[in-house]
Parts: C-alpha cells; sequence; structure tokens
C-alpha cells in the first residue's frame, strides 16, 4: 500500500501546476524526498505504468518520500505555448521549495526524463535549483542529439506546421476534428506498421522518426502498450520550436529571453554542485545516446570522478521507467545511485 497526497503550487508566474506525495503505508521515509519530473505531452502519471513494480513504488519502498511534479507540459494542467525556460525558471525552483516547505528536509534528489530532464537540467545549471545534491537524468539533458532524419524532419516541418496546427496531439488518432487533424492521422496510418495501436504511431510521429520512436515494442507488456493510448497527448509547437533550434545548435537554446538563464547555457561551467548520473538506452532513436555522453563529458570537465554515465543495453527512451523488466535492469542502478553520498 502507498499513501498519496495532492499538492497545488504555483509556479512564480502564477502558473498553477500539481505535486503528488507517495509514501510507502508505514510512512516511513528516512531516505529524504525525491522528486521525479516528466515529459512533454505527458504527467506524472507516466511513471506508474500497469506493471508489477514501477519507479514510484519501487522507491517508496526503498525509503524514499517521492514526489511527482506536474509541471506545465503536464496534459493535466490547461494548455500553453511553453518554453523549456519558462519550466527552468518558473515551475522547478517553486515544486523544490514546495517540497522543501512541506517535509523540512534541507536537501533533495531528482529523476527527470526527456524535457522534463532538459528544463530541470536548465534550471540547474542556471544556479536556480541549489537544494537539489543528486539528479538522474534519462534520455537528454543539455545536448540534444537526434538522428539526421529526425533533424531534417524537425528542421523543415516545424515552420509549416506551426503555421497550420497550434500544437501536435496523439489524441487525434483516437478523436480528430479538423482537416488538419484528420490529414495528419492519415499521414501516420499511410507511413506506420508497426503496431495497431494508432496513439502508440502518433507519438513516434511527434517524437521523431521511428517504428517505435520511444520504446522498443519487445520491452512492453500488452498491458503498457493499450494503457500508453491515454498518456500521450498535446505538445504545443512553441516546444518544437525551441528544439530545433536547440539541435541545430548541439546544445540546449533559450528562448525566452528570461534574465535568470544565459542563451548557451553549456557556454560556461554549470552553477550546481550536485552530482549528475546520465542514464540512457542503447537504443534510444529519440535523442542518441551521444546526447547524455556530451552533458556526462560537461560535467565532469568541471569535475572530474564525481558524475556517472550508464548505458542501458536494449532499451529505448521511455522504456527505461515503463517497460515490463524496468524494475530489475534499471531501478536497481538508479536507487544505487540516489544513495551513493553527494560529496
Ligand atoms: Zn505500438
Amino acid at each position: 500500500m502507498l499513501m498519496r497526497e495532492c499538492f497545488p503550487f504555483y509556479a512564480s508566474d502564477g502558473f498553477e501546476c500539481k505535486l503528488e506525495r507517495v509514501r510507502a503505508a508505514h510512512g516511513a521515509s528516512p531516505l529524504g524526498p525525491v522528486v521525479l519530473v516528466h515529459g512533454a505531452g505527458v504527467r506524472s502519471k507516466i511513471f506508474e505504468p500497469p506493471v508489477e513494480m514501477t519507479l514510484v513504488r519501487y522507491l517508496a519502498e526503498a525509503g524514499y518520500d517521492v514526489w511527482l511534479e506536474n509541471w506545465r507540459a503536464s496534459i493535466d494542467l490547461p494548455p500553453s505555448q511553453w518554453t523549456l525556460d519558462q519550466a527552468a525558471v518558473y515551475d522547478h525552483p517553486a515544486a523544490v521549495r514546495k517540497i522543501i516547505d512541506v517535509t523540512g528536509a534541507s536537501t533533495i534528489k531528482a529523476v527527470i526524463h526527456c524535457q522534463g530532464s532538459t528544463s530541470f537540467m536548465l534550471s540547474a545549471a542556471a544556479g536556480l535549483l541549489p537544494q537539489v545534491d543528486v539528479i538522474v537524468s534519462n534520455a537528454v539533458s543539455l545536448h540534444p542529439i537526434i538522428p539526421n532524419v529526425s533533424k531534417f524532419k524537425i528542421i523543415c516541418c516545424t515552420p509549416l506546421l506551426g503555421c497550420l496546427t497550434p500544437d501536435l496531439n496523439p489524441q487525434w488518432a483516437i478523436q480528430s476534428n479538423t482537416y488538419v487533424q484528420k490529414a495528419l492521422v492519415g499521414l501516420v496510418r499511410l507511413t506506420h506498421h508497426e503496431c495497431d495501436n494508432d496513439v502508440c504511431k502518433f507519438t513516434s510521429f511527434t517524437y521523431g522518426t521511428g517504428f517505435p520512436v520511444l520504446w522498443r515494442h519487445e520491452n512492453l507488456n500488452e498491458a503498457t502498450h493499450e494503457w500508453i493510448r491515454h498518456e500521450f497527448a498535446s505538445v504545443p509547437i512553441s516546444f518544437f520550436k525551441q528544439m530545433s533550434r536547440s539541435v541545430r545548435a548541439g546544445q540546449l537554446m533559450g528562448v525566452s529571453h528570461l534574465n535568470t538563464l544565459p542563451k548557451h547555457i553549456a557556454a560556461q561551467p554549470a552553477k550546481t554542485q550536485a552530482r549528475m548520473v546520465f542514464i540512457t538506452g542503447d537504443k534510444n532513436v529519440c535523442f542518441l545516446p551521444e546526447s547524455q555522453m556530451r552533458t556526462y563529458l560537461f560535467f565532469n570537465e568541471q569535475r572530474r570522478n564525481f558524475h556517472s554515465f550508464h548505458l542501458l543495453a536494449g532499451y529505448g527512451h521511455l522504456d527505461v521507467f515503463i517497460g515490463q523488466r524496468a524494475a530489475v535492469d534499471v531501478f536497481p542502478i538508479i536507487l544505487d545511485e540516489l544513495n551513493r553520498p553527494t560529496h
């Protein structure tokens, strides 16, 4: 049994976000708080697929006070044309402050995925998360590197898509209302034949080039493959525009002109003392493993033999968390890294 509590919080620009606290039923969490941060176009439920052991349960039962952050990209919150800069400056520092306030802890740890990772890492590197002492980042952080065919797609298609629609939404595969939505669903059906789940196929169309892009089918159980139908929804074109610029630059680029963020975040030393742990699947075709390796090298340059990098054999992008064997192959690595000394 797990105990759950909800904590709404306001990002510092007033956007209302949500935190969910999950603890083992006995209530003891001697290892302190850890925040889990989801990616784009999903919600914090993405960490709780229908598998025997989720990362949330695994960490709670190990003694962590688990916090699930729904930041402005969450499909449980009102849609907006969000940017990674806004999340970095407004959402994540406010979420961390809220957790510190409620728990009374002096430091917290974080497990962050994809665009939750890029934005959280942006925030940490800009010195906005001094309370976070360990960060486990999956898939991509400061250096988004994608396959050439995906690069061509995002750079060429984003301006065109931006003229036709304010967002992309895998839910259109279930219900589409406009000609543009219907045409995109038709395009996906024409070009994707890897499974019979239209939402699964639309996520591949949305997030890159692959069949599929976000997981390896053999790593998901049937229930999880079915469950994703309701876990992927709207992603704004503002995100694709920022990622397109960042991919061209080979590093995250600020686009919102916020004073607290440098335009080229990786052009100067990061303002964080946190120990960084980079993980990614060796079969990740959404963001290539080189993405995480580059950011690892960036941090290793600043403090040698302190940070870590793990390449997960046989894994892709999100199956690192939702895969049917992730509790055996991946979660022990995450737990072990969270438990290591932070100095
Ligand atoms: Zn599928």
